[in-house]
């Protein structure tokens, strides 16, 4: 339920995003009835964990889209992503820093575009109560550290947002004062809108397509962000790539706080993301 609300506060799709949508998912024959019908809505997929590899990047005999190009300029959610095979998401990788796959076949190579925002969730340990203060965990650490490697260090690379959520009483759930859905949308469409804007003359629409050359040109640091970086990536050693991902995120955050400039406020929420990285 709260992977599907994320719908609610996507932005709003440009004409352009409209178009190329609805191609995709007319390729797929999964526009049914009317010719014209233009899709409006941004994409949300949730497969299910045993989805081969084909089903995801896509396959057959005339290579048809599969659910990461279904999912272009919208959203691709891995329920449980431990339990979706090891080989289903290694072939994530390549898609998820190229935003287009090739599919080959004896036939024929076709690519399909898959711009995706990919969402997943997984349990601390297979029991599901590691941490929790209601019940206790019953996994030993052999059990809890196959589990978590089971998500490959290149893919969990490629992921830009990594949290932890507690588990929530019913009570707060239902006493929750956090800002509506609506609210979260229009900060969005406004911080998006400063994208477009920003990018217009470089033939992309969001921070998260900056080529490496782009991000030296649009995420410049001010001294006391560029020390609080190179003192994190010291003591966690992360990869180049990692580096410009949270640069990246750097980036949006200080768009939805209607800042020109990184700072190093928005820099140190980025790194607080990435909690996975740190074990
Ligand atoms: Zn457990």
């Amino acid at each position: 339920m709260m992977a599907r609300r994320v719908t609610t506060i996507l932005p709003d799709l440009t004409f352009e995003e409209a178009l190329q949508i609805t191609k995709i998912h007319s390729i797929a024959g999964k526009i049914k009835g009317e010719k014209e019908a233009l899709i409006t809505k941004r994409p949300f997929r949730s497969p299910h964990h045993t989805i081969s590899p084909n089903g995801i990047i896509g396959g057959g005999k005339i290579p048809k889209p599969g659910e990461i190009s279904l999912a272009h300029y919208g959203v691709l959610f891995l329920d449980e992503l431990p339990e979706f095979g090891r080989n289903t998401l290694e072939v994530l990788r390549g898609p998820l820093e190229d935003r287009i796959v090739t599919i080959s076949r004896v036939g024929a190579s076709l690519t399909y575009p898959c711009n995706f925002m990919l969402i997943a969730s997984m349990n601390p340990c297979p029991c599901g109560y590691y941490g929790s203060t209601e019940k206790e965990c019953t996994c030993d650490e052999k059990k809890r550290n196959l589990y978590r490697a089971r998500i490959s260090g290149p893919l969990l690379d490629r992921i830009d947002i990594q949290i932890e959520v507690p588990s929530v009483k019913y009570k707060n759930f239902y006493n929750s004062n956090s800002e509506s859905s609506e609210q979260i949308k229009k900060r969005v469409d406004e911080a998006r809108k400063v994208q477009i804007e920003r990018y217009r003359d470089y033939g992309i629409f969001s921070n998260s397509e900056l080529t490496p050359k782009l991000i030296q040109k649009f995420c410049k640091l001010d001294s006391n962000a560029q020390k609080i970086m190179e003192k994190y990536f010291e003591k966690f050693k992360l990869s180049a790539r990692a580096y410009s991902r949270i640069l990246k995120l750097a980036r949006t955050i200080a768009d939805l706080d209607g800042k020109e400039n990184i700072e190093s406020v928005h820099i140190t929420e980025s790194i607080q993301y990435r909690c996975l990285d740190k074990n």
